[in-house]
């Protein structure tokens, strides 16, 4: 694990988060500055820097954190409603951290396209 990598960190539970779910791949966490009412982090325990990275290894990691994402919109009871789920890759993407993380967004209408 990459010492300095912020989400490592909170996975580890060396940095404290607010955590809504984990398991073996996935721990899923509220996002610090939330842009809607439902803001979820969901972080692979494994470092993969970004989208870019992924090898043919993790396509189960990530078709589990999707599966989880949609799991927890049911339990904030956003599923009907509908929801986003967002994954910023590199610098034209807006992506900050370099962690695998996929966000959801819901609980407000979502404005297309994005900014
Ligand atoms: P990105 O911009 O890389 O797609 O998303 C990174 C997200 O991590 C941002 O939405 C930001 O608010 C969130 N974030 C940054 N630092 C922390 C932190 O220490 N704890 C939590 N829970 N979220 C964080
Ligand atoms: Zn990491």
């Amino acid at each position: 694990m990459p010492s300095d990598c912020l989400f490592c960190r909170i996975v580890s539970g060396e940095l404290p988060s607010a955590q809504v779910y984990a398991d073996d791949s996935v721990v899923a966490i509220r996002d610090i500055s939330p842009q809607a009412p439902t803001h979820v982090l969901l972080l692979s325990r494994k470092h993969v820097d970004s989208v870019r990275d992924l090898g043919e290894a993790d396509h189960d990691l990530v078709g589990k954190i999707v599966a989880v994402a949609a799991e927890l919109a049911r339990r904030d009871e956003i599923a009907e409603d509908g929801y986003r789920l967002v994954v910023n890759v590199g610098r034209n993407g807006g992506q900050t951290v370099d962690h695998l993380h996929v966000h959801l967004l819901g609980g407000r209408p979502m404005a297309w396209p994005p900014g």
